[in-house]
């Protein structure tokens, strides 16, 4: 396995072209005055040089602050990210968890440095649990995205909120790979994002979720879904809510 140290400096070594943009700014995330380093022409790829928050995990920050207040440190939190930006926000939470996903290792355990193992489509924690769900750019490498959407159902409490961005693509969404008998199959050429942190360096996108039926993909009975914050910049990023009602 190539380490993360070195896949690092091989991104960074391929679009050095980019760094000419990097400037200094107000971290929307974790409110320091900081450098943001860019590695490519959209806000994915510029990231906070304390914190590593891009324009995702900034939206995202604001919603927060601005929603829950003064409750941040109250509220029960399963976040499926083991680095995400975000746990500066959360740092004085004694009820947030992070997450990652490994296929080998049993779930419901802590690893140390990675966080706890959980699977999205079949967690280990218990009905009603958590106020708030986090996940960023991850349900478009979940295959069975359906048993994920009812997991994470399953595990909010009443009026607990699913919180999440995906890329979003124009029209109506689509699978892009599908396993069937053990066997994946693709639909359309292969396509991957970047994962520095992964067992590969590389995870799999199942899913090119469309904005004209992605709420209606993800709503159940009991479950809303609204958007909750866009981005202004040329960079099409949304923040979605999936509210569990009653
Ligand atoms: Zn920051």
């Amino acid at each position: 396995m190539i380490p993360t140290l070195y896949r690092k400096l091989f991104f960074v070594a391929t679009n050095v072209k980019y760094l000419k943009k990097s400037h200094p700014r107000i971290c929307k995330c974790c409110l320091k005055k900081s450098l943001f380093i860019s590695l490519g022409s959209s806000g994915e790829f510029q990231r906070c040089l304390f914190c590593g928050a891009n324009l995702r995990y900034e939206l995202m920050a604001e919603y927060l602050r601005y929603e829950y207040k003064n409750h941040l440190d109250r509220l029960t939190i399963l976040e499926l990210d083991p680095h995400s930006p975000l746990r500066h926000l959360f740092k004085n939470n004694p009820n947030y968890i992070r997450t990652f996903f490994s296929p080998h290792l049993q779930k419901g355990l802590h690893y140390a440095k990675r966080g706890r193992c959980e699977d999205v489509t079949a967690l280990t924690f218990g009905n009603n649990y958590f106020d708030l769900v986090i996940s960023s750019d991850v349900l478009e490498h979940v295959e069975d995205i359906q048993s994920a959407n009812k997991e994470i159902y399953r595990v909010l409490a009443p009026r607990g909120s699913h919180l999440f961005t995906i890329p979003l693509h124009h029209g109506n969404t689509s699978m892009r790979a599908k396993t069937i008998n053990g066997t994946l199959y693709f639909m359309h050429p292969p396509e991957y994002h970047l994962d520095f942190n992964g067992e590969s360096g590389k995870i799999l996108v199942y899913w090119h979720f469309g904005n004209n039926d992605i709420t209606t993909l993800l709503e159940m009975e009991n479950y809303n879904c609204s958007i909750v914050k866009k981005s202004h910049a040329q960079d099409y990023r949304t923040i979605f809510n999936l509210t569990k009602k009653m």
